[in-house]
């Protein structure tokens, strides 16, 4: 049998369960049914005796073991049940089913022997278990299989057609008796004694049908290891097919505009990381190698600046550049910062700004004037990436907070030219070391490690609700120095209304609090309008709004040096990574910044962990890295998305780190030696690769 034969040809499946797997579970070849592991086994080896039973071990599976004594359906109409006594050598146990009776009735036979599974429920003294599966002793032994059982995920409408974890359980038997035969070893021989990795086949009969526990995880280790070195080979050959080609723009020229900005215009001298990333990406612009880079730089770092130094170095080579942000917000304020930096330069005037709301006149006018090469420099939100937005020369893409964009957006922007433009993606949302190496591990990379100078540390403070009052006062103490204050609300899709009200309460409260004339109060939330978002957001960046109360729609990018103070309230519901984020609003100018992170009294363990690795320390590495520790196997920094995104079926992007590395280092020595895996020992590696080529390839606009 084939793995990529449709599902519905294995016995036992037909077309209206075939249809159901494919849009309930994705299943739609009996490959993806083989690659549908349990996600926990029940040992089978281990049979309870019924008079051990008791009310302790009721909520958990048990297997017993023994024979029907009697069977009798009772009760009327719908309410009729059918009900079959089990005994063993120590007692006995009613069984009971309400569904489906007649067809189970016949599969019970009085004076046979009979394997039982079910959770035991008890009345009174009485043991008995509801709807338990049943196999006769015969079948089960002659299964071969008498370890661990897999249970399989499904779903309620699979249940409900008979594919409940133990349908599925026996599509798996019928599919691996039909299919063994064919598997194929995807590994290399070498690699799989190098490793003393268990053969493909073992591997998935052992994750099905474990035969130990010792080779169950030796089964997943195998199965992990598999997929991430398919995608460390995926990732790896993208990388080295890139770079050899060359089909990169050059930049050979720094020109006027550079050095009149970099001498003239330039209002603080740079940090020495700034300058390092400058010359790395200076020289991938004269390599004639396209530039494929990630700049990871903690918020507040200074990212901005390099990005606009790198368009400049495009403007005077000829090509025009364009920055996407995430959010049209961060865009306008873009577009406000460069245009009032360049003030004065040659590029005054060439710089324009394109998002969503942009009204059509004023469109039509920047699409015009970016075709005829007049803009130099395009700011915007993903209406960038609209077909009609063409370029007369576009040399350099600018990606900032690249975590939001997807991967086909961006795919889109690498094709606005003849050549692929260079690319620079920036984030400051520390990514952990696996993620990274997954994601972007076919780009090069460029660190800020520094803050620019005069920067102090921001003081983080945990404050729980019955302190309002202290907050208040500490915050009038410093907006009578001059400063500003955020104040962040949680806005969740699953609690939205109510996290409005809060909002609306929480700027109700404040304005009372902070009267006017004395204090300007601006609010700030995805349900406005753009037009008045822009207004909120420019009535606090010039200072005229004390406070701005808003949601996390301020979370990325957005710069006021001024403010000092962000209240992060409900804290305990927001992420770690958001909070710092959050906390990444104030401490930008060389003012002491502080935030405050106020939560209820009572909060959950890991709520206070999140807490007070915030007050602990700054290090947005650091808190990645805990995050990844308190959250295990959940949804870190996105890395079970992109798990998915990767076709990740056993291995964890957030746990498997160790076998990531190995994988990752056996990858590339091997490409290293072979690039395209052409030699002989690598050919299977080739379709390994293959299946696990980013579906980004075409992100690096292999267009030669
Ligand atoms: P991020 O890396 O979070 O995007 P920004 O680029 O927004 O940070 O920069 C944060 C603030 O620091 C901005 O106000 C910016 O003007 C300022 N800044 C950037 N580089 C320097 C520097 N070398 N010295 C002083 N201030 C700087
Ligand atoms: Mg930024």
């Amino acid at each position: 049998m084939r793995a990529d034969m449709d599902i519905k040809f294995l016995s036992g499946v037909g077309e209206k369960r075939a249809s159901l797997l494919a849009t309930e579970l994705g299943i739609k070849t009996v490959g993806d049914l083989l690659h549908h592991y349990p996600h926990r086994y029940i040992d089978r080896t281990k049979v309870y005796r019924i008079a051990s039973l008791s009310e302790e071990n009721a909520t958990s599976y048990v297997q017993l073991r023994g024979r029907i004594i009697g069977k009798a359906f009772l009760g009327e109409g719908r309410k009729q049940r059918l009900s079959a006594t089990l005994a063993d050598s120590t007692g006995q146990i009613e069984l009971v089913w309400f569904q489906q009776i007649k067809w189970v009735e016949k599969q019970l036979e009085v004076g046979r022997e009979y394997l039982i599974l079910g959770k035991p429920t008890f009345f009174g003294s009485k043991p008995n278990m509801v709807h338990p599966e049943v196999e006769t002793v015969e079948k089960f032994l002659s299964r071969g299989n008498l370890g661990m059982q897999g249970v399989y995920s499904t779903t309620e409408r699979l249940s409900s057609i008979g594919l409940a974890s133990k349908g599925l359980y026996s599509l798996v038997c019928t599919l691996w008796e039909n299919i063994k035969d064919s598997i194929v070893e995807t590994l290399p021989e070498g690699l799989v004694s190098r490793l003393d990795l268990l053969s493909r086949r073992e591997a998935l009969q052992n994750i099905h049908f474990p035969t130990s526990p010792q080779m169950l995880q030796r089964a997943i280790y195998r199965l992990k290891f598999e997929e991430l070195f398919g995608a460390q080979l995926g990732i790896l050959s993208v990388k080295a097919g890139r770079t050899t080609l060359k089909n990169g723009f050059l930049f050979p020229r720094v020109g006027e505009l550079f050095h009149d900005f970099y001498e003239n215009h330039l209002p603080f001298s740079l940090t020495g990381a700034q300058k390092r990333v400058i010359k790395e990406i200076r020289h991938d612009c004269v390599s004639g190698h396209q530039m494929n880079r990630l700049l990871q730089g903690d918020v507040g770092s200074g990212k901005t600046l390099v990005a606009l130094m790198a368009m400049l170095l495009a403007s005077d080579n000829g090509y025009q550049s364009c920055m996407m942000a995430p959010t049209e917000i961060l865009a306008r304020q873009h577009y406000a910062s460069i245009s009032k930096m360049l003030k004065g330069t040659s590029c005054e005037g060439r710089v324009a700004v394109l998002t969503g709301s942009t009204k059509t006149r004023e469109r039509r006018e920047i699409l015009e004037r970016t075709l005829s090469g007049e803009v130099q420099i395009l700011v915007g939100t993903h209406a960038l990436i609209e077909d009609r937005v063409k370029f007369d020369n576009l040399g350099l893409v600018v990606i900032d907070e690249q975590h939001r964009f997807g991967v086909e957006q961006r795919a889109k922007l690498w094709t606005k030219n003849s050549q692929p433009p260079h690319i620079l993606v920036m984030t400051a949302t520390p990514i952990p070391r696996t993620l990274a190496m997954t994601l972007y591990g076919d780009l090069e990379v460029s660190v800020i490690d520094e803050m620019p100078a005069g920067r102090k540390p921001i003081k983080t403070y945990h404050l729980k609700e019955s302190l309002r009052l202290k907050i208040n006062g500490f915050l009038k103490q410093e907006i009578a120095k001059g400063r500003q204050v955020y104040v962040v609300y949680p806005l969740i899709k699953e609690s939205e209304a109510m996290d409005y009200q809060n909002l609306y309460d929480g700027f109700e409260h404040i304005t009372q609090e902070f009267p006017l004339p004395e204090y300007k109060v601006g609010a700030l939330h995805g349900k406005m309008s753009p037009e008045d978002k822009a207004e909120a957001m420019r009535l606090f960046a010039e200072g005229v709004n004390n406070i701005l109360v808003a949601t996390s729609v301020i979370e990325v990018g957005v710069d006021v040096p001024n403010a000092t103070v962000i209240v992060i309230e409900s804290a305990e519901r927001f992420g770690l990574s958001q909070l710092h984020q959050l906390r990444g609003r104030v401490g930008r100018g060389g003012n002491q910044s502080f935030c405050l992170l106020v939560s209820g009294d009572n909060i959950s363990r890991d709520a206070e962990a999140r807490l007070s690795a915030m007050v602990e320390t700054n290090d947005g590495f650091a808190l990645s890295e805990l995050d990844l520790k308190l959250r295990g196997a959940g949804d870190v920094n996105g890395t079970r998305q992109s798990g998915e995104a990767l076709d990740l079926r056993i291995a964890s992007l957030s746990t498997d780190g160790q076998i990531l590395e190995q994988a990752r280092l056996i990858a590339s020595t091997i490409l290293n030696d072979d690039p395209t895996l052409a030699k002989n020992e690598n050919r299977t590696l080739a379709t390994l690769r293959d299946a696990y080529k980013p579906k980004s390839s075409i992100d690096y606009g292999m267009i030669s």
